[in-house]
């Protein structure tokens, strides 16, 4: 069964989605099955991915007001084993639109549910909000992972994210878990990254990546190209850091199996 991980911060520009873009084609590079659905309605993952917006009619849109179905708004991206559900900024009006409709907030959920075995992993970018869209994501995922900037401020907000999440498993979805923090933009050539750092691990009871996405150029650029880092710099130090990433994701997931399997045969 796929395993969806919502990627949010309520915080813009804090790489999310960087984040989604790379670690769903990495996932992919290693031979995983990936869906991406972009719910910002900036529609970010959805070019960077290869995807172009304004012919676009099949979209996270249409799929959540209910004018469109799941297998139409699966579309190729340039990655093998990837495709992506777009978003465009239509998207942006759903908010009001979806006022009054009945469960709203598992809409997502919903349409998903009944593709979800065909992939290995479900990755979604998430806007800069804990609006609906946002809950959404968070109904339809088994996890959260958050990015935090390396920045003086990177706890501000936290507090209140980590609140919605725990809202939202008591209310929504009672096996939504924080799949983790992941550092971006890690600056070597500066004391404050390494001092942030440090100040999150032993601030935050949460799990944290031991890959650190560095601050790298190439990352900036690949998403005018239309490419995941993985196919535009696949050398790149960015590279590198979402392939770890991916290995790590992967291997917590192949580390919950085995404990499942340890507690069936301790039965
Ligand atoms: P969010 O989705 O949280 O708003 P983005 O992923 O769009 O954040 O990143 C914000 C900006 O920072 C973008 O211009 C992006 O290209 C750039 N960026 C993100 N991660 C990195 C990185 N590791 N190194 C350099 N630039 C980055
Ligand atoms: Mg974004």
């Amino acid at each position: 069964m796929g395993k969806t991980i919502a990627v949010a911060n309520q915080k813009g520009g804090v790489g999310k989605t960087t984040t989604a873009i790379n670690l769903a084609a990495c996932l992919a590079e290693k031979g995983m099955k990936v869906l991406t659905i972009d719910i910002d309605p900036q529609g970010n993952t959805t070019s960077g991915l290869g995807i172009n917006k304004a012919s676009l009619e099949n979209t996270v849109y249409e799929l959540m007001i209910g004018e469109s179905n799941v297998e139409k708004c699966i579309h190729d991206s340039i990655v093998p084993n990837l495709v992506v559900i777009p978003s465009d900024v239509n998207l942006a009006g759903a908010e009001i639109e979806l006022i009054g409709i009945e469960d709203k907030e598992y809409i997502l959920k919903k349409h998903i549910n009944p593709i979800k075995d065909f992939f290995d992993y479900i990755i979604i970018d998430c806007p800069p909000s804990l609006n609906t869209l946002t809950i959404n994501a968070m109904t339809t995922a088994d996890s959260v992972l958050v990015p935090i900037q390396c920045e003086y401020y990177a706890l501000e907000g936290l507090t209140q994210l980590i609140h919605t999440i725990n809202l939202v498993k008591k209310r929504l979805n009672a096996s939504l878990e924080i799949e983790g923090v992941v550092f971006t933009m890690y600056d070597a050539r500066t004391n404050l990254s390494l001092q942030v750092v440090e100040n999150v691990r032993s601030n935050l009871e949460q799990n944290i990546y031991n890959s650190i996405i560095p601050r790298n150029v190439r990352l900036a650029e690949a998403p005018s190209h239309g490419l995941p880092i993985s196919i535009y710099d696949p050398k790149s130090a960015g590279a590198d850091a979402y392939r770890d990433l991916a290995d790590e994701v992967i291997k917590q997931d192949m580390g919950n199996v085995e404990e499942e399997v340890s507690v069936q045969t301790n039965k």
